[in-house]
């Protein structure tokens, strides 16, 4: 077979069931055509994954891919993706993660992991670049996500220490819908591919490299581009802001636009936001870089939280789990960021979740005496907090009662720690707010779209980011085309107009994909799209009326070369941007294509009520999101038809054979 440098080709392909192993080899095609990470993964998953199947049964596949730029030392090139079936939403997830994992999977020898099957014991994986082991995980069963993993790294048979973990807690293990994956301190965060993993009874897998040497195929060029995208990331003003605060750096200029979620999205500011932003917590909890590896842009923190070092929470942490749940004490939030870390749970769908929950208890839908714990559980034993459930009302009757409601830190943490036990209500809470709103109404303040609970971004004040919600793959995800960035942070689209927004969503879901695919930190585009002379020496009122009038030709002016210049130094595969935008469409539309598969249509593109009928509390300009006039204009640029389905004519031009094979 052709080689193509700078990665190996080999897919390792791994059967939980009966316990085997193989490894096959992506086609070249491929390559060329879905680049690698999300890209590749996704047509492995197209090949593989027959429509409807159970994403918690024996039938589902977990695909985990490193990508081109993964370990190669380019700036936050410690990236990878994983793919799956998601057990919340029913439809294809993917998660991307900076842990150690990918690196240590890439340089064993592998472009890719598939495991499939289910194992009849729980188990842990290990592999290296020529043998698979199936241990037994009896003894780690229970355990959280950072003893899991240092109990697995301890029993290392080699002196190496060259092996990186995947790793699930409770929460995993007791198929929380949106249960994670953590690698070393970072996540696989969305959808619930933790459940995936302990649906297979598989509590851990470990990757150990060093066997496989990542050359780029033109090193003087990759120095070269290096160089380039280092020089960027240093220059531009919000890679340096993320440096320097974190994530949170964004709660100031989403508060002023009244877009942050207080009180389950019913208001957009809040007198308190400064106490969580980026600034404030620098200030007070001294924080230093805790980052993905390796790094160039370290938007990861740590700092002294309740007297010890804990992880920053990240923005969507400190939203979704603070002002969301109308709570702005950054201590009680760590706290809450370290219960989900430890138990293994998405913060953004556990936050999204609650703020469902105390709004149906005001609302009079959930009964109050629905959150006991049970008495025997050790309260906050996934926490390190020691003087939180002062409030427990201890009963007689061998459980515990805790209240749940807007602007009081009680309860939060016996609610994580009930959905991560599976315990009681918080079983049912653990099925995530649509689920919830299904069974006890209240289906217009469930804020999620086709079941992912949406991101601290409230699309009232940016309909480009209320669109992209609507149509993102795996549901309300800000991730897929963050368009806050031209409406809000950079100021350079008008956020309440419909006007231009289908055009940039496609653009950016396009770039984003193909970026994934890379496997590069999407923190990167705004410095390699920005620094560009081409785009930064545009005066701004000029690239502010272009994007507004004529967003196509505006669209020339964002030059993200640098993107298609790694993977071709790397490759030695020349690649034009116009190449890798089109690698960026096929993935994406590879995707939905798969989703309608599972049913998803245009009825599913939507927002939740409140983001369509009601208005922002105190917002003067009376916003709600145009919703329909966007959707018709983006299903006709991206060539699907009325319903949302990407047409025969749009799968041919983009080489995505309309029926997979099944024979691998
Ligand atoms: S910028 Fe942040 S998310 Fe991106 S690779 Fe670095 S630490 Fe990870």
């Amino acid at each position: 077979m052709e080689e193509i440098k700078g990665f190996s080709n080999k897919i390792i392909e791994i059967n939980l069931t009966d316990k085997s192993w193989s490894v096959s080899e992506a086609s070249i095609e491929d390559r060329k055509m879905f680049l690698g990470g999300k890209g590749l993964g996704m047509k492995l998953l197209y090949d593989r994954l027959k429509p409807g199947v159970d994403p918690l049964g024996e039938d589902n596949i977990l695909i985990i891919m490193p990508g081109v730029v993964t370990g190669t030392g380019a700036p936050c090139s410690g990236r990878f993706e994983a793919i799956s079936k998601s057990p919340l939403t029913g439809i294809i997830a993917t998660a991307s993660c900076g842990g150690p994992f990918g690196i240590q999977l890439k340089t064993a020898g592998y472009g890719g992991l598939v495991i499939r099957g289910k194992s009849k014991d729980k188990c842990v994986v290990w592999f290296d670049h020529n043998t698979v082991e199936f241990r037994d995980a009896t003894d780690l069963w229970g355990l959280d996500t950072v003893e899991t993993q240092e109990r697995v790294l301890n029993s290392s048979k080699t002196e190496s220490k060259k092996e990186a973990t995947l790793a699930i807690g409770p929460a995993g293990e007791n198929l929380v819908r949106f249960a994670n994956i953590s690698s070393g301190h970072r996540f696989l965060g969305r959808g619930g591919l933790g459940a995936v993993m302990g649906s297979k009874n598989l509590k851990a897998v470990v990757a150990k490299g060093s066997h496989y040497k990542i050359v780029p195929a033109e090193p003087e060029k990759f120095q070269k581009v290096k160089k380039k995208a280092t020089q960027f990331i240093k220059n531009d003003a919000v890679t340096i802001s993320l440096g320097k605060f974190g994530t949170a750096t964004n709660v100031k200029f989403v508060n002023k636009e009244k877009m942050l979620p207080v009180w389950n999205y019913s208001f957009g500011d809040h007198e308190h936001a400064f106490r969580i932003s980026g600034e404030m917590i620098k200030e007070k909890h001294d924080t230093k870089v805790h980052t993905c590896k390796p790094c160039s842009i370290m938007c990861g923190h740590k700092g002294t939280f309740n007297g010890k070092e804990s992880p920053v929470p990240e923005y969507e942490t400190l939203t979704l789990l603070g002002s969301n749940l109308g709570v702005f004490d950054t201590n009680a939030i760590s706290r809450f960021n370290d219960i989900c870390n430890k138990a293994g749970m998405d913060t953004i769908s556990a936050g999204g979740t609650l703020g469902w929950v105390m709004e149906a208890v005001e609302k009079g839908l959930v009964s109050p005496d629905l959150f006991v714990s049970s008495k025997n559980s050790k309260p906050n034993e996934l926490s390190a907090n020691e003087n939180s459930s002062d409030d427990l009302d201890k009963t007689q009757s061998g459980t515990r009662k805790y209240s749940l409601m807007f602007g009081s830190i009680n309860g939060i943490e016996e609610a994580l720690e009930s959905i991560a036990k599976g315990e009681g209500f918080g079983k049912e809470m653990g099925l995530g707010s649509r689920a919830l709103s299904h069974k006890y109404g209240g289906k217009g303040f469930a804020i999620q779209v086709k079941g992912l609970e949406m991101a601290g971004y409230d699309p009232r004040g940016s309909y480009g980011q209320g669109l992209a919600y609507s149509v993102a793959n795996r549901g309300a995800c800000h991730l897929s085309a963050f368009l806050v960035s031209f409406e809000v942070l950079l100021g350079l689209l008008k956020p309440d107009t419909a006007r231009s927004k289908p055009e940039f969503v496609k653009f950016v879901e396009d770039l984003t994909c193909s970026v994934n695919a890379l496997q590069t930190c999407q923190f990167t585009m705004y410095a390699y799209t920005l620094q560009p002379m081409l785009t930064k020496y545009t005066p701004k009122f000029i690239l502010k009326n272009m994007m507004l009038w004529l967003p196509e030709v505006a669209m020339t002016l964002f030059d993200f070369s640098i993107y298609p210049d790694l993977f071709s130094s790397i490759t030695g595969i020349k690649m034009s941007s116009k190449e890798f935008l089109k690698s960026g469409e096929r993935i994406h539309v590879l995707e939905r294509y798969m989703n309608t598969r599972e049913g998803i249509r245009g009825r599913d593109d939507v927002l939740p009520d409140r983001m369509l009928m009601e208005t922002i509390v105190r917002d003067k300009k009376r916003r709600i999101v145009p919703l329909k006039e966007m959707l018709a204009k983006y299903y006709k640029l991206r060539g699907y038809n009325e319903d949302g389905i990407p047409i025969d004519k749009l799968l041919k031009k983009l080489k995505i054979p309309s029926q997979p094979s099944y024979s691998v």
